[in-house]
């Protein structure tokens, strides 16, 4: 956990020596807290002080890459229990459980269905990110699906099995992929470090309680093995959350190293519904990967939905880029209506006039992220920013009128609007659902 000025201060010598560039070992301590220097800085730091200081400062969650180049996974690092209190950085990988006992062709239809599951909200690519392969038959059959799998997949992937004949061979052919190995358990710990260490991949590691957990890391962490994954196995929905929620707060609040570590939730029921239920609330809280079996576009989209909302910078709504967007095949003829840059505001005006059919332009002016209303009661969307837009996005150069439509939520703003303008300004419908009808009335 990252130390205050006055704690680092209480670590360093105080003679006040000036060696390291300030003028007092408190100056020194702000500046470290700050982190705008090195701790390289001062020569006479005890080795004691050292090791807190250099301790203090890694990420209290330590980061975890599964797979290579554009579709690699990046988990952990999180420094928060609430996003409000900051941000939360790694969004959850989402990843689905292939059995190796189906046949080759259900798997490859599977695949071909999974590597459709792309959405695009809000201006955002929602992605799903790995492929687990379930051992249920021999070594042999498990190495066919991986093989199958890296032909027809690009996505990361999940090695679940126990034999260590069945990861040795899967892994010589997917090593490249840096897959994310499960699991070691206290029964077999030290064969799966030294495979996790031979071929250098992260790794699971699964204990049913926290203090299990914490033994077996720091077991594997003695054997060199550093990239590990945290998974506490089959338990209610309830005793998940309590254990997910301890995970963290034992990371964060108490800096426990041995719980440092990204969580899995592997999340496996026959009714569908229940599965969705369960992978949301450990999007929730605090799953940092979720396997499921579900691959339906419902149940995918709602889940990815769900991350893209947790994940945002709730500091920084989405936002797109304001210009002026055409929207079909316009004309000069074209209504032209102005909405702010708050993505999910503009998607949602941008549905209707689509959904119209009458080609328009939508002028999104800059409300640095913020939806109608707020933008205006925070003096974001005022007639001098609107009439800036027009003039800045050469509106007047595209059009052969000038008529102006905005949010009926505004219209209190329209008279000086018009005068600011110069456009003449109608007075659209308050809720984005009524633009089509009102469109088409024009
Ligand atoms: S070099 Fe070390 S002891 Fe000297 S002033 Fe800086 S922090 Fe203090």
């Amino acid at each position: 956990m990252a130390l205050s000025g006055l704690d680092i201060y209480k670590l360093l010598p105080k003679t006040n020596c000036r060696e390291c560039g300030f003028v007092t070992c408190l100056a020194f301590a702000m500046a470290l807290a700050k982190k705008s220097v090195s701790i390289d800085k001062c020569p006479y730091l005890s080795q004691d002080a050292k090791r807190v200081l250099e301790a203090s400062s890694l990420p209290p969650i330590k980061l975890i890459t599964i797979g290579e180049g554009e579709n690699k996974l990046e988990v952990g690092n999180e420094t928060v229990m609430f996003r409000h209190e900051e941000k939360f950085h790694h969004p959850c990988g989402l990843g689905f459980i292939i059995e190796d006992n189906l046949g080759d062709s259900q798997i490859k239809q599977k695949l071909e269905k999974i590597n459709q599951l792309k959405f695009e909200r809000v201006g955002q690519i929602l992605n799903v990110n790995l492929i687990a392969i379930h051992q249920n038959k021999d070594a042999k059959r498990f190495t066919e699906v991986v093989k199958l799998v890296l032909n027809n997949s690009s996505l990361g992937l999940v090695l679940m099995s126990d034999d260590l004949e069945a990861q040795t061979q899967a892994l010589e052919i997917s090593k490249i992929k840096k897959p994310l190995l499960y699991h070691a358990t206290q029964e077999n710990a030290a064969e799966f470090s030294k495979l996790a260490k031979d071929f250098n991949v992260p790794l699971v590691v699964s204990a049913s309680d926290l203090e299990g957990l914490s033994a077996l890391t720091k077991e594997l962490n003695n054997q060199g093995v550093g990239d590990l994954v945290l998974d506490t196995g089959k338990k209610s929905i309830a005793d998940k959350i309590w254990d997910f929620t301890q995970i963290r707060r034992q990371a964060l609040k108490k800096s426990n190293r041995s719980l440092g570590f990204p969580i899995l939730a592997v999340v496996q029921e026959d009714e569908p519904y229940e599965e969705v239920m369960q992978a949301a609330t450990y999007i929730t809280k605090y799953a940092n990967i979720i396997l499921i079996q579900g691959i339906e576009t419902w149940q995918v989209l709602s889940l990815l939905t769900l991350r893209q909302n947790i994940y945002t910078d709730p500091q920084k709504p989405l936002q797109i880029e304001p210009k002026i967007y055409p929207v079909g095949q316009v004309t000069d003829k074209s209504p032209v209506l102005a909405t702010t840059n708050f993505s999910l505001t503009y998607y949602t005006v941008l549905g209707e006039v689509e959904a119209s059919k009458i080609p328009s332009y939508i002028v999104s002016v800059d409300t640095e992220g913020m939806s109608v209303l707020t933008a205006w009661a925070a003096e974001k969307f005022t007639p001098e920013k609107i009439a800036d837009a027009l003039n800045k996005f050469g509106v007047k150069e595209k059009v052969a009128h000038t008529r102006l439509i905005i949010p009926g939520y505004v219209a209190v703003m329209s008279g000086d609007l018009e005068e600011k303008s110069g456009w003449q300004v109608v007075v659209g419908p308050k809720e984005a659902s009524g633009i089509p009808s009102f469109l088409k009335n024009l």
